[in-house]
């Protein structure tokens, strides 16, 4: 009897073990089921949005380049510059895009480099704005940017931040209603510098921040019609300001507005 129960328990010992193991591999399966169909839509994302963002700029280039071509607009030239415009515009949409996906290919290999050097961050701020000025305009938005009364020294990559602020100021522009300011402002606290870029634009859904900071993802995905963009800008910047020891933030409330903050460890606290 003892050697009936002995085997007994024995078994009942090796089989659950055996079963177990089985749901230990089982939870694996599934885990490795879960990252291959991520994968799967990432992809499917990728596809999606980078043979639209691919096309639409490329049927505008060979619409634009076939009418001038018939010789249609020999006779005005103020007509075919127009169109050689509209040209140039969507063949500067096709390298961004480019460049963005050079960059998710530079981060996703670990091989994003920067030149870090000391810089004013009002004087990158004035050169964004500058830089978006045309832009802006076209949107009838106006830019405010006051620049602090201390200096804002920050040790970063110039053409990197440049990056970053062109993706927040843009977004704020692409998102507001016409006739709207986005104010752009530079804050200290104890040992951090911030660069907040506030709109009063549409807002973004409490839910969102997976869309707004993942990869091809747009809070919805009419935005891509109506403003084009690749849903990759943010993945970017917190990517760089990750770099810079730093991060990037939001904070947004819908159908008001949204601010967007950057922020760097001081790079001397007494000045
Ligand atoms: P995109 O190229 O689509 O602009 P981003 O990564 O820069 O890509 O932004 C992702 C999405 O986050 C946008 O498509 C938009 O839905 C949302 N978003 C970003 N900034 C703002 C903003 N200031 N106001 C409202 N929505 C925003």
């Amino acid at each position: 009897v003892v050697f009936v129960l002995f085997f007994v328990i024995e078994c009942s010992v090796i089989f659950l073990r055996l079963y177990r193991r089985g749901l230990d591999q089982l939870d694996e399966l599934r885990l490795e089921r879960d990252r291959v169909q991520a994968a799967y839509e990432v992809k499917s994302q990728f596809v999606s949005v980078v043979s639209h963002e691919l096309r639409t700029p490329l049927t505008s280039i060979n619409g634009a380049l076939g009418l001038l071509r018939t010789g249609a607009y020999d006779a005005d030239p103020a007509k075919a510059r127009n169109i050689l415009e509209i040209a140039h515009k969507n063949s500067i949409r096709l390298s961004a895009l480019i460049n963005d996906l050079l960059d998710l290919q530079k981060i996703e290999s670990g091989q994003m480099s920067y030149n870090f050097e000391e810089i004013d961050l009002s004087d990158t701020i004035d050169e964004c704005i500058g830089s978006m000025e045309t832009f802006a305009q076209a949107y009838g938005i106006t830019i405010d940017f006051k620049p602090p009364e201390r200096s804002a020294i920050v040790v970063g990559d110039r053409d990197r931040l440049h990056q970053v602020l062109d993706n927040l100021m843009s977004n704020a522009i692409k998102f507001s209603r016409r006739g709207e300011k986005v104010h752009v402002r530079v804050r200290r606290d104890a040992d951090r510098i911030l660069v907040e870029v506030e709109d009063r634009g549409i807002g973004i859904p409490p839910d969102s921040r997976d869309k707004v900071f993942g990869k091809f993802t747009q809070v919805d995905s009419s935005d891509r019609r109506s403003h084009g963009g690749t849903g990759l800008g943010l993945c970017i910047a917190q990517e760089i300001m990750a770099a810079h020891g730093g991060s990037v933030d939001y904070s947004s409330t819908l159908g008001e507005g949204t601010t967007f903050v950057i922020d760097f460890p001081l790079k001397d606290r007494t000045k």
